[in-house]
């Protein structure tokens, strides 16, 4: 699905990536950890299509496509979710007509007719559910006043209402509960399927402990330097990033 061969990225002067490759397979779930700095959310913007970052080298593509040659929003029409560290905030704009308008987007991009209102509606409704929101929040500005928890569960609904085939989620378990670690962990679960991927990256074992990894990755200085199964995170948990430079 995802085949990134030795990407090389900067943001100004500064190398970021320096020659990053990751193969990630429809059905398969990628863990990507590593000290703070090393790229993890270059990585994440740089696939989403972030104009912030230079790619000097190496290719990226998706269902054999070239992605690096698409803008965004035709990025996202194929099917590329990016969840945010931190979630933005759209004031004025309710939840039910971002959502709506970035459903129909998508499907314009693919030349599919726009969802009828009472279809959405009821599709949104159960998506809603499934997070266990108040459906109030559906007329709410799009994040306005949300706490840290709610902005995050929020970011997970628009991704169960998009269905994308590739979810790209950076950090998405920073600062919250463990109830909202359950319910994120929920969502991305019920989107696992045979014909999805999952790209997460986390400092932490313990989402981890919720959605298991099919492979975690290591970045580090800009390149993916350890590969391995779950009990690479485990490892890296009990040990930290240290003893992989002398390894
Ligand atoms: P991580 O997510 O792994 O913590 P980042 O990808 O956010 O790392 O950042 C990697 C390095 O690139 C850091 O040193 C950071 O300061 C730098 N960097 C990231 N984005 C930019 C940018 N837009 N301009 C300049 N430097 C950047
Ligand atoms: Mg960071
Ligand atoms: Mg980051």
């Amino acid at each position: 699905m995802l085949e990134i061969e030795n990407l090389h990225a900067r943001a100004g002067d500064t190398a970021i990536l320096k020659g990053l490759n990751l193969t990630v397979n429809a059905g398969e779930v990628h863990a990507v950890m590593g000290p703070n700095g090393s790229g993890k959310s270059t990585l994440s913007k740089i696939i989403a299509g972030s104009e912030d970052y230079i790619v000097t080298d190496g290719r990226i593509r998706f269902e054999g496509r070239d992605l690096l040659t698409l803008p965004p929003e035709e990025r996202a029409a194929a099917g590329i979710f990016l969840g945010f560290q931190y979630p933005v905030e759209i004031p004025g704009v309710s939840n039910m007509v971002f959502l709506r308008a970035a459903v129909n987007a998508q499907r314009k991009h693919r030349g599919e007719p726009e969802l009828e209102a009472a279809d959405f509606l009821a599709w949104v409704r159960h998506r809603v559910k499934q997070m266990k929101m108040d459906p109030a929040m559906l007329s709410r500005g799009v994040n306005e006043g949300f706490s840290g928890g709610e902005k995050k569960r929020n970011e997970i609904l628009q991704m169960l209402v998009l269905e994308p085939k590739l979810m790209v989620l950076d950090e998405t378990d920073s600062g919250l509960d463990i109830d909202a670690l359950k319910i994120v962990a929920e969502g991305i679960n019920a989107l696992r399927s045979p014909a999805r991927a999952t790209l997460l990256v986390t400092h932490y074992q313990r989402l981890l402990d919720h959605v298991q990894p099919d492979h975690v990755h290591v970045l580090s200085g800009g390149r993916i330097v350890k590969s391995g199964g779950p009990d690479l995170a485990r490892e890296l948990e009990e040990k930290g990033y240290g003893w992989l430079d002398a390894a």
